[in-house]
């Protein structure tokens, strides 16, 4: 360790967010349990898909072209997104696993994108979270990729907690609740990448990928930090 980095934690010592281990933000340990996903799988049926490619037969007119994902939302995946939603470290843990290996290899395995788009956040008047990880995410991935990350789509209230509801019913519960706020003339003709932090069901890609899909985006492709494979 160099003198300012000694000095530095002396007086500001870092913690890992995932252990609490001494040292770094997020530690060697815990980098290691992190996950990387190697196969990729179909969003519509859950089972294994070459690059994520939805199944000819498990596709129509307004699902995703493709789903990929980096990490298994694993407990240290879950520690770490979860306690990057708030804090002064939020963007160090993201940045972290935006500038993995896993990451990059991950976004090699998409085709051509024209634009970026996050999943939007519900507008509540009192949100504790500081900052839209999607937001967040779908910005260090477009100068990845050398391409616009555009807040086109908006998020009304739920009403009912998404959590008890199986996975059917969840899409038929967030149907409508998301809308398109600008112009369609950004995402018309467009290969759309549609950015999120964590997949569980899938439903809020599914339905981001309806609205897009009807306002005449010509692709969709859906990309999260992790992904929950319970459904799988
Ligand atoms: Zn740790
Ligand atoms: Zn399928």
């Amino acid at each position: 360790m160099d003198m300012p980095n000694l000095v530095k934690n002396l007086l500001f010592p870092e913690f890992c967010t995932a252990c609490g281990k001494p040292g770094n933000t997020l530690c060697l340990d815990c980098r290691q349990k992190m996950d990387p996903i190697n196969l990729q799988y179909c969003i519509i049926c859950d089972r294994y898909s070459e690059k994520g490619a939805t199944h000819k037969v498990c596709m129509t007119r307004f699902t995703p072209d493709k789903f990929l994902s980096v990490f298994a939302y694993n407990s240290t995946a879950k520690k770490i997104i979860l306690r990057s939603k708030f804090g002064s470290k939020s963007f160090k843990l993201l940045d972290i696993l935006i500038r993995s290996n896993a990451n990059m290899e991950t976004l090699k395995q998409l085709p051509e994108i024209d634009v970026v788009v996050p999943i939007p956040m519900v507008d509540k008047i009192f949100n504790r979270r500081l900052i839209n990880h999607s937001e967040y995410i779908s910005n260090k991935v477009g100068d990845i990729l050398k391409k616009p990350s555009v807040e086109i789509l908006g998020k009304r209230c739920f009403s009912k907690s998404q959590k008890r509801l199986k996975k059917d019913l969840r899409f038929q519960n967030i149907k409508g609740w998301i809308f398109l706020k600008n112009q369609q003339t950004e995402i018309k003709g467009k290969r759309v990448l549609l950015v999120d932090d964590v997949a569980t069901t899938g439903a809020t890609l599914l339905e981001a990928s309806r609205v897009l899909k009807m306002n005449g985006a010509e692709k969709v492709y859906c990309y999260t930090l992790a992904k929950d494979l319970r459904y799988n």
